[in-house]
């Protein structure tokens, strides 16, 4: 019975006491948008609707259109030259009627009339590389556009088009309506341009020692663009950095090149047995049953056999792909190429590696390796793997991806050594541009507008995958590593960046167009993000968890970015707004410190901060129920305790009430702590983050308390708490093993470390 009058009274008085503080600060009465750092992201997100549910996933009114193309391609190795003829049959799954169709004509990009040189405003260049230089200042620009020859209906008749750079309209003779499909064929030809000299996506390296070249080639063919829910037509031009929006389709593709040439690309290879020499075939059917090393079907010797005979006889490689949003291919008579099994969900999926002789002995000990490696992490992440092959090409410089194939950088010296660098760089480029397949080949966002969406998820899983490879090759590490050196990922490694000039950083949701930073802002950042959510925030088995059921629902589709924050909220029962809010929408940085630590002791004493509160309510002192005092260590009233004699340990009324309240067997089961603390801890970073805290105690143990972002939801600068303890705290710091990317660690440990000034340890250096 006393002891509920107690609860009763102390909880009047506590709240009372609140409402009174609220009075004490008058601004509050002037009103106040709603900026809390927790507040859902109502505004930021599109309303829900039948195409994207709330919960992330598809709607049931979700649609996508499909293109399915024909084309036969002819490459002129002599000229440089790439012709084709396409027949584009296009869907439309949409409930609207469509009176024109996009189609994307990247390489107009190097028209000689592009407006991309004409965006930069970066003024004189203080240092560039020669062939930049003779490029920009020096040479005629190169002409390296479509040349659109005719775009006609199934009966031959010229369609009205027009071309707006990048992007070509078609109109269609009457509107295609819901469910219609329409077919059209475009004849083109262009330039293909050198990709070493002049950078880009795809085009060809020219090796002056045997006159040959190796091309891969990409955005090759005229492309339909996406019509979707949340776009209509995504038809923003492409400028040269921000990637592709493509819809699914099914290719049938014949691709012509010289008889000697060696060729690779998206899809199925329907007529093997016409291509490949009677070796080849043999070696192709040992590779199929080989799941630990590669088996070689175009050896070095044969490669360099074939680069003296530039052949004017052609061959016809046939693929055939079904279900993929874009088609690429390399072809040289200078490629070495190398298979290997890989098994996933019972099936045999062939890993593949196309290098010049430039590439070894790095590109036949790891390439393919790489690859088999990585479609089983990322499978294990996300899906099963659902195409028949992952082709890895080395082009100097180049790091790009396609659906089944990617170009890849690393080469070794002429002597063939090479350093770390380029070994894990070459390694890690791989696992990368493979890991593409995943995302956005086939969690098929949109590049032109989110980069990040397929760059961030993608480097995140690349950090999973590399950790992967280590383990699975530790042959691959150099002595005295562990594990796998990855760039990005671990938090710590992004803090340079976060930390820097705010006028040279954008949020992550920027269109990559209007970025600084880019590598950091899209790839950096966001896989840092997802790491930091997967170790700190929501831990393995929930992020993971989530992180598939993501993938599993738009495998095949086209997500957005709310679909991705939805899906993680919906699957684990994690609130992430804040999460989303913080690291997503603004350039916010960590910086979380121990600011003050208090030590206190329980009394009966009133103290005076009780006093004070009464007199506000117009009570007496005696008016108040018995209360526990803490009175805080060195303060007046701990001084005049001490002084009167009086102990500050215990608290009369709190043994009374034990005394009152509990069995002697009650009683001895009740813990009695030594020590109290009052821990403020401060927050100068604008990014609402976990508190990470590592106590040590005066016995030589520590131990480790994680309090939840949640606890900045009232105050967004600093927080206290109180600390009842057994033991003594000797130190403490904020964030131990450096896994939240805190800025400023020089605020982390209590009591301060007393760090030298840099100045000071060079001059104690200096002195030795
Ligand atoms: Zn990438």
């Amino acid at each position: 019975m006393k002891r509920l009058k107690y609860l009763i009274l102390s909880a009047v008085f506590i709240s009372a006491s609140v409402m009174a503080q609220d009075q004490k600060t008058p601004e509050r009465k002037a009103g106040h948008t709603n900026n809390n750092k927790f507040k859902q992201l109502y505004e930021e997100f599109s309303t829900p609707n039948m195409f994207r549910t709330g919960s992330g996933a598809p709607g049931p009114a979700y649609y996508q259109q499909q293109a399915d193309y024909k084309m036969d391609i002819t490459l002129d190795d002599k000229n440089a030259k790439i012709t084709g003829s396409e027949v584009i049959t296009y869907t439309n799954n949409s409930p609207d009627e469509l009176s024109y169709l996009w189609v994307q004509l990247d390489q107009n990009m190097r028209a000689k009339d592009s407006k991309t040189p004409l965006i930069e405003g970066g003024g004189v260049a203080a240092a560039s590389q020669p062939a930049s230089f003779v490029k920009d200042y020096m040479a005629e620009p190169f002409d390296g556009g479509f040349n659109i020859e005719a775009v006609k209906d199934t009966q031959g008749k010229d369609l009205a088009h027009m071309i707006n750079r990048t992007m070509m309209r078609i109109e269609l003779p009457k509107p295609l309506k819901s469910g219609e499909k329409y077919s059209f064929s475009i004849k083109w030809w262009y330039n293909i341009n050198n990709h070493v000299e002049g950078r880009g996506r795809s085009g060809y390296e020219y090796f002056p020692e045997d006159g040959n070249r190796a091309y891969v080639i990409a955005q090759f063919y005229p492309r339909m663009a996406v019509y979707n829910d949340v776009e209509g037509w995504q038809n923003s031009q492409f400028w040269g950095r921000d990637e592709f929006a493509l819809p699914f389709g099914d290719f049938e593709v014949n691709i012509t090149v010289p008889a000697d040439h060696i060729l690779d690309g998206t899809g199925e290879l329907v007529n093997r047995k016409e291509v490949y020499s009677k070796e080849m075939l043999k070696r192709y059917e040992k590779a199929r049953k080989s799941f630990d090393e590669p088996v070689v079907i175009v050896t070095q010797e044969e490669a360099e056999a074939a680069e003296k005979k530039f052949s004017t006889d052609t061959k016809t490689w046939k693929l055939h792909a079904k279900n993929v949003r874009d088609f690429g291919f390399a072809t040289s008579r200078r490629f070495i190429w190398d298979m290997m099994a890989v098994e996933i969900g019972g099936k045999t999926i062939m890993a593949v590696s196309m290098y010049p002789k430039e590439g070894n002995p790095l590109w036949e000990q790891w390439s393919t390796k790489a690859v088999a490696s990585t479609l089983k992490s990322y499978s294990r992440m996300t899906f099963d793997y659902p195409y028949l092959k992952a082709i890895s090409v080395h082009a100097k410089n180049q790091g790009m991806e396609y659906p089944m194939i990617c170009w890849n950088y690393g080469r070794p010296d002429k002597d063939g050594k090479y350093s770390d660098r380029v070994k894990f760089g070459m390694i890690s480029v791989i696992i990368h541009e493979v890991g593409h397949n995943f995302f956005p080949m086939i969690v098929n966002s949109d590049e032109r507008q989110w980069t990040w969406m397929d760059e961030g998820l993608n480097t995140f899983t690349q950090y999973v995958a590399e950790k992967d490879f280590g383990e699975a090759y530790p042959s691959a590490l150099s002595s005295g590593q562990t594990e796998y050196p990855s760039r990005r990922g671990p938090a710590a490694k992004i803090v340079p960046y976060m930390g820097g000039d705010q006028d040279y950083i954008a949020p992550i949701m920027t269109k990559g167009l209007n970025t600084y930073q880019f590598g950091n802002n899209a790839y950096g950042k966001p896989a840092t993000a997802l790491n930091i959510l997967r170790e700190t925030i929501m831990g393995r088995e929930l992020f993971d968890y989530s992180y598939k059921e993501y993938a599993r629902r738009w495998m095949f589709k086209h997500p957005t970015p709310e679909d991705f924050f939805r899906t993680m909220e919906d699957a684990s029962a994690v609130d992430l707004d804040w999460f989303w809010r913080g690291w997503f929408y603004t350039t916010d940085y960590v910086d979380i410190g121990v600011k003050d630590v208090k030590k206190y002791y329980v009394s009966s004493e009133i103290n005076e901060a009780t006093k004070e509160q009464a007199k506000r309510y117009g009570m007496e002192v005696s008016d108040l129920p018995a209360l526990v005092y803490m009175v805080e260590e060195g303060s007046e009233e701990f001084k005049e305790s001490l002084k009167g004699g009086k102990t500050t340990e215990n608290s009369t009324t709190l043994k009374e009430y034990i005394m009152d309240n509990f069995t002697p067997d009650e009683r001895r089961k009740l813990k009695e702590p030594k020590y109290f603390y009052n821990v403020t801890f401060e927050k100068p970073g604008g990014l609402v983050m976990p508190i990470i805290v590592e106590y040590s105690y005066a016995d030589g143990t520590s131990k480790t308390e994680t309090y939840p972002a949640q606890i900045w939801r009232l105050n967004d600068k600093e927080v206290s708490k109180a600390i009842a303890s057994d033991k003594e705290i000797v130190g403490i710091t904020v964030d131990p093993d450096l896994e939240t990317a805190d800025v400023d660690t020089s605020n982390n440990s209590w009591p301060r470390e007393t760090k030298p000034s840099e100045f000071e340890a060079f001059k104690s250096k200096s002195k030795d």
